[in-house]
């Protein structure tokens, strides 16, 4: 998950940066927010969501995925081709209808 400041709509209440000091920090010059992190770790994802939701002018955006490559062996394997074996193996034969019941 990533989150983004748009520095446009940013009020400089610093209320994210109080919320979420190692994810948020203000520019000294003006105050404005930015995002200190490339990537949010999971453990603060239900952190920064309700830093976004408590923005006062929404201008901080959660993006879901992890769009940039900081994310290290995040990339899972292709499955192996196993679902080409043959379905011969199974081979029961039940002819029927004699269940010895009288
Ligand atoms: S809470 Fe919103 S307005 Fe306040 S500093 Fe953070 S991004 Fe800017």
């Amino acid at each position: 998950m990533r989150v983004v400041v748009d520095q446009d709509l940013c009020g400089t209440s610093g209320q994210c940066v109080l919320t979420l000091p190692g994810t948020f920090r203000q520019r000294e010059s003006d105050g404005v927010a930015e995002v200190c992190v490339a990537t949010v770790p999971q453990a603060l994802h239900a952190a920064v969501k309700l830093a976004a939701s408590q923005c006062p002018v929404a201008a901080i955006r959660v993006i879901e995925s992890d769009a940039g490559d900081d994310e290290p062996g995040s990339a899972d394997p292709p499955p192996s081709p196993l679902e080409a074996e043959r379905h011969a193996a199974r081979d029961q034969r039940h002819p029927g209808g004699h269940d010895g019941t009288v």
